[in-house]
């Protein structure tokens, strides 16, 4: 799943690993889960994180490469804010290629207005984690959480300068492996997500994984 921060990756991931029974493999949740266990990488990644700027290429690639060789990914999984960086997507290609795997790209297309709007209107329940959106999914009480009424919170790296920075760092690191992607002759697949609801997005994904399936 390819997209820019606030495109709707994450969503059209856990909906997509529902639909299909994979597992959904997000980069972004393993490092904030990594950093809160190991307090050495909480001290190197956890700023680069806060600040919105990319892990180390090493790091990501080896947990990642962990990650697929574990049971639950032998019959597919769903990427999710990998590959980031153009060394991260030679890394992937390879992996595929040497185990025939084919993929398809779902490139999930946003006008930069509609994310600015998403991104700054994101609020999270500190307690359980559920994400809420001021405008496209706001919670039932104003700024309470729907499930146990704790008060949302702003996620660290949703502040106004780190998404600045997150933009950017997609826009000079991440948008250059479309096209990477596309040259090496890669499945790429655009998806126009950026006025319709999650449902309607996800069943044009679902389209496109279920021709995927017969090719
Ligand atoms: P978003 O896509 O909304 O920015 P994520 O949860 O995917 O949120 O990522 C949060 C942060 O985790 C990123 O800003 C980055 O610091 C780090 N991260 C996630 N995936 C990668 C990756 N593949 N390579 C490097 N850093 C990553």
């Amino acid at each position: 799943m390819f997209g820019s921060p606030g495109s709707g990756k994450g969503t059209q991931a856990k909906l997509l690993t529902r639909r299909l029974g994979i597992p959904h493999i997000s980069t972004g949740d393993m490092l904030r889960e990594r950093v809160q266990r190991d307090r050495e990488l909480e001290a190197s990644v956890a700023s680069v994180m806060h600040a919105g700027a990319l892990a180390p290429d090493q790091l990501v690639n080896r947990m990642v490469e962990e990650r697929l060789g574990q049971g639950d990914a032998a019959k597919g999984f769903v990427l999710d804010g990998y590959p980031r960086t153009l060394a991260q997507a030679e890394e992937l290609c390879h992996w595929l290629d040497e185990r025939g795997v084919r993929e398809v790209v779902i490139y999930l297309a946003v006008d930069y207005n509609s994310i600015i709007a998403r991104l700054t209107g994101r609020r999270q329940c500190p307690r359980c984690g559920t994400l809420y959106n001021l405008v496209s999914q706001p919670p039932k009480v104003d700024m309470q959480c729907d499930r146990d009424g704790e008060a949302l919170v702003i996620r660290d790296d949703d502040s106004e300068t780190v998404i600045r920075e997150r933009l950017d760092a997609y826009g000079r690191q991440t948008r250059p492996v479309l096209e990477f992607l596309r040259r090496a002759g890669r499945r790429v697949e655009e998806v126009a997500a950026g006025s319709d609801s999650p449902e309607q997005v996800f069943e044009r994904i679902c389209g496109i994984v279920a021709n995927h399936d017969r090719a």
